[in-house]
């Protein structure tokens, strides 16, 4: 008998790949949480039925959310990254050897946990003694912080239950506030194709309390449409004028120095959904 995990991505979209076993299953205080194996893209966390990552794409979502922004400010010290319970941007955050601290607010303890049991090779990095765990709300957390962090990184489930005020323009004002005077924000903004409302929106809203503004693209099988987006907020720095020299100072698998300039050339549909500047 063949075993399929089927993701309804939107009321006319579905994607579904043939699994071996289910690892785990539960009910956390806020979402339901799977881990399954798949034949084609290996040990995959699902959070309400739908997939936040896998062990073959992983590297891509994490890469791109994590490098753009933390080589685009020349000393990111004290990075913060909201949601990411599955480690695997905190992973890529303490590859950079200026990061001094970084701190991850994840609302719902059990991803971490199911995370660091059932994927370690996403979840090491929360080892790393720089890191500091919280479980908390990200968006409360922020509020709390005026002037503190170099980066922060919103690694968000989608814009439903405790993440949809994670994509308000409110939440950007606090995460404006809590970066100091001249911070970096970058949040995954989804997909272009499923998304387009949402993107003009926080486009608009990130525009308005950040003088640089720019959205990247990058390739992930997993997620709708397989186009998924990033927008960059900053008060100074300009991940275009970034310029790099020689290689990078570890390995990586997507990011390169010219993917960080191309994954800012957008498809006119793409440029037509990004606020103007
Ligand atoms: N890569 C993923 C994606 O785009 O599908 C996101 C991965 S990560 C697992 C997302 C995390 O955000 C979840 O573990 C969820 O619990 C957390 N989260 C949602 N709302 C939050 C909030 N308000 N504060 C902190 N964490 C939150």
């Amino acid at each position: 008998m063949e075993l399929w995990y089927t993701e309804k991505q939107t009321e006319n979209l579905a994607f579904s790949c043939r699994i071996t076993r289910t690892l785990h299953r539960e009910r956390t205080p806020f979402q339901d949480l799977a881990v399954v194996d798949t034949v084609q893209y290996g040990r995959m966390l699902i959070l309400d039925g739908m997939v936040q990552t896998t062990v073959a794409d992983e590297f891509i979502y994490h890469e791109m959310i994590t490098h753009v922004a933390l080589f685009t400010h020349p000393n990111p010290e004290r990075v913060l990254v909201i949601g990411g319970g599955d480690g695997g941007t905190i992973r890529e955050v303490v590859k950079h050897q200026k990061v001094k601290e970084a701190v991850l607010a994840e609302i719902d303890r059990r991803v971490v946990e199911v995370s660091r049991e059932f994927l370690p090779e996403i979840s090491c990095g929360l080892d790393d003694p720089r890191v500091t765990v919280l479980y908390a709300d990200g968006i409360k957390h922020v509020q709390e912080k005026k002037g503190c962090y170099d980066v922060i990184i919103i690694d968000s489930t989608e814009p439903v239950g405790p993440a949809e005020g994670l994509f308000s323009r409110e939440f950007y004002q606090a995460v404006a506030e809590a970066l100091k005077p001249d911070g970096l924000m970058v949040a995954q903004t989804e997909s272009p194709f499923v998304n387009a409302d949402l993107i003009r929106k926080v486009t608009a809203s990130i525009g308005e309390m950040f003088p640089v503004m720019r959205l990247y693209l990058a390739s992930i099988p997993t997620y709708p449409s397989g186009l998924w987006s990033f927008t960059v907020g900053s008060k100074k720095y300009d991940p275009l004028a970034v310029r790099f020299e020689g290689e990078l100072p570890f390995p990586t698998r997507y990011y390169t120095p010219a993917l960080h300039h191309a994954s800012f050339v957008l498809p006119a549909f793409v440029q037509e959904l990004v606020a103007k500047k």
